[in-house]
């Protein structure tokens, strides 16, 4: 079962299972060297990294693009719910989805409270696709994406009582659409909580879940 999103170098993460397959994306130039230690990384800058992070900053990322063979650029994206300087959020994900576009990588997307100009942004540049990681939009934000060719991934936040509105997205969402992750949770183990539930929602076999997210894993980022 493949984890698309999680942050294996943090220090409060759990070692992993043997022969578990991630993706572990970085957040800045605080972590560009370490998740270079994984098979499957990203590298981007995360919109509370923004920042910390100059222009000489995005030369090296684009360099580290070019040359260390990542899997996708990210995450990156937009959170509005933080304090952060939105022009210098929005500048520095653009920047990204730029590069993205130049060199041809799928995007891991951070979106909070915005996921509507980061649609916005994203209908500037339709040549990229990517992953909406750790979903929180409405329903309809969430068919628009799909029908631009994005993914959205889904953690423990499903296990919660509250979220039916996240719930009725995910039974209403495209299997073809579904990427699995447990992020900064403490367990990454813990992702076949999730895959259980999601596979409860859409009333169907874990077996079949988990295979169809690790195929769609496989085809966003070209895993081999
Ligand atoms: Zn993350």
């Amino acid at each position: 079962m493949i984890n698309s999103h999680v942050h294996l170098d943090f220090d409060h993460i759990h070692t992993i299972t043997e022969n578990a397959v991630v993706i572990v994306p970085s957040i800045g130039k605080q972590n560009w060297q370490q998740v270079q230690m994984y098979p499957y990384f990203a590298l981007g800058v995360h919109p509370w990294s923004v920042e910390s992070h100059t222009q000489q900053d995005l030369d090296t990322l684009e360099y580290l693009i070019k040359c260390s063979n990542p899997i996708a650029i990210g995450e990156c994206g937009l959170d509005f719910a933080k304090n952060i300087d939105r022009s210098k959020q929005l500048y520095i994900f653009e920047y990204q989805l730029q590069l993205a576009e130049t060199y041809k990588f799928p995007v891991i997307i951070h979106a909070v409270k915005a996921t509507e100009e980061v649609i916005l942004l994203l209908k500037k540049y339709p040549k990229v696709t990517g992953e909406i990681h750790g979903f929180s939009g409405s329903e309809v934000q969430a068919r628009t994406l799909v029908d631009m060719g994005f993914y959205l991934g889904f953690g423990l936040q499903i296990l919660n009582d509250k979220p039916l509105r996240l719930k009725k997205i995910v039974q209403n969402l495209a299997l073809e659409s579904l990427l699995i992750e447990t992020d900064d949770h403490a367990n990454p183990n813990n992702l076949i909580l999730v895959a259980e539930k999601i596979a409860q929602l859409k009333q169907i076999a874990v077996e079949d879940l988990s295979k169809q997210c690790d195929n769609n894993a496989i085809l966003l980022f070209g895993l081999q």
